[in-house]
């Protein structure tokens, strides 16, 4: 250690070797983005990786053997993998990784249908933190689940096939938005407005009303059986229609839709599954971080204490012991430092691309509300773990105090009486429909999760 601190940038301290392996660990993410962009479809086709590594699923409650690799599918949109080890649970605990599945999207509304002006619309309501202005003039794709009242579930996936059609937002042109140039950007674009174009070729004969509707509305009951009152329960979600891509001539980042949070939930699973390791791990997806954490699939939801306690009662323990010597990584995004916007960042505390995975000791808003502030001992632990790893990473923050916050799901975490920190990659353009990391940052991620569970 010297004197002085510095980060250090990953891709000037690597060697080909280490630089193979980050374009070869990214290859790995593009595909995991691709074939997975909501928490449903994320949790599927984890499920399909950790069967493949030989993980068979948990009926809760069910007494849990030491060596015994396994997963728990709560209600399609959070997934718990468990490895359970050979070390004692009372002294060490178990070590928690948790990252979040769902990303800003626009939900559909319960009765979405309308037709004007001889175009047919999906109605929307934005789910997380969005500029409504980004999600304008882009193709967007249709995910979901439609729910009939027989009991079976249709699954919807349309945009993503090169074949397939796209949904489109429309915005008004240069020409005609001098009034709408001069608002404030929050004023300037209505929720309301944020409608997908979803038809436009009339059926029927010219006595009937509302004809391009009927036109989608047969459409749908011809590929899917539903009709228009099954969107009451339905949960659909219109997302970017655009795959993850390298970007720069040296291919040292990667765009894609929803960075935030796969791209924590990526080299999580990867460490769970590919560490070797005596510790008892929990590896959480978790769904509705964007909106607070709430409900039964979200982090406020006492799952994870049920699940710890099985773990903890099939060893024979005592669970509140297991919990207060157990250690979480709440591993989310957090904003790298952007040269186009510099006065939102505090330059000596903030997360440089390229830089590692990074830190927060705390997030939340003004004087820390809302945050967990992780304990120095703590922190120290974790310094020691990386350096013997050989981990890069960095220390973060979100932003200049002033200019605003947000919150994670680590607060959850450590009101269960477990050791907690925020850690995750940097993101620029965080909650845009096409959002920026760097590949040396999503590796030093899976190097660092790695290091935790070992
Ligand atoms: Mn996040
Ligand atoms: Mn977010």
């Amino acid at each position: 250690m010297g004197l002085t601190y510095k980060r250090t940038n990953v891709y000037a301290t690597a060697d080909k070797a280490e630089l193979d392996a980050i374009m070869a660990y990214n290859e790995g993410y593009k595909k995991f983005l691709d074939a997975g962009k909501t928490e449903r479809e994320t949790v599927a086709n984890t499920i399909k990786l950790v069967e493949a590594a030989g993980f068979k699923p948990y009926v809760l409650g069910a007494k849990i053997s030491k060596g015994d690799k396994l997963y728990y599918n709560n209600r399609g949109k959070s997934l718990f993998i468990i490895r359970a080890g050979t070390a004692d649970l009372e002294t060490n605990g178990v070590r928690v990784l948790v990252a979040h599945v769902d990303s800003p999207r626009l939900d559909l509304k319960q009765v979405p249908l309308f037709e004007k002006a001889s175009m047919a619309y999906l109605k929307t309501h934005y789910y997380g933190g969005i500029k409504k202005y980004q999600w304008l003039t882009i193709p967007l794709s249709l995910h979901g689940v439609v729910a009939k009242k027989d009991g079976t579930l249709v699954s919807v996936n349309v945009g993503e096939d090169e074949a397939d059609p796209v949904f489109y937002i429309t915005d008004l042109l240069p020409h005609l938005s001098q009034e709408i140039d001069v608002k404030p950007v929050k004023d300037a674009f209505s929720a309301e407005n944020l409608n997908l174009l979803v038809g436009g070729i009339p059926v029927g004969d010219a006595a009937d009303s509302d004809r391009v509707k009927r036109g989608v509305l047969e459409i749908l009951h011809k590929k899917y059986g539903i009709c228009e009152e099954d969107f009451l329960s339905a949960e659909l979600e219109a997302v970017p229609a655009l795959k993850a891509h390298d970007v720069g001539f040296d291919r040292a980042y990667v765009a894609s839709y929803g960075h935030d949070d796969r791209v924590c939930a990526y080299p999580e699973i990867t460490a769970t599954l590919q560490t070797e390791t005596e510790q008892t791990v929990l590896t959480v997806l978790a769904d509705k971080e964007e909106i607070g954490s709430e409900g039964n699939t979200g982090m406020q939801c006492i799952l994870i204490r049920d699940i710890l306690r099985s773990i903890a009662v099939s060893y024979g323990a005592d669970p509140a012991v297991v919990r207060a010597h157990s250690k979480c990584l709440s591993a989310d995004v957090t904003a790298g430092f952007d040269p186009a916007f510099p006065s939102a960042f505090e330059e000596l505390n903030a997360a440089y691309v390229h830089h590692g995975v990074a830190m927060d000791k705390f997030t939340g808003s003004r004087g820390k509300s809302g945050s967990n502030d992780a304990s120095a001992e703590y922190i120290g632990y974790l310094r020691g773990v990386f350096d013997k790893e050989g981990v890069i990473w960095q220390p973060s923050e979100l932003g200049k105090v002033d200019v605003g916050g947000g919150g994670t799901v680590a607060k959850f975490i450590a009101n269960q009486n477990i050791d907690t920190v925020d850690m995750g990659v940097p993101v620029l353009s965080m909650h845009a429909p096409y959002e920026l990391v760097s590949k040396a940052d999503v590796y030093s991620a899976h190097k660092a999760f790695s290091a935790f569970v070992k």
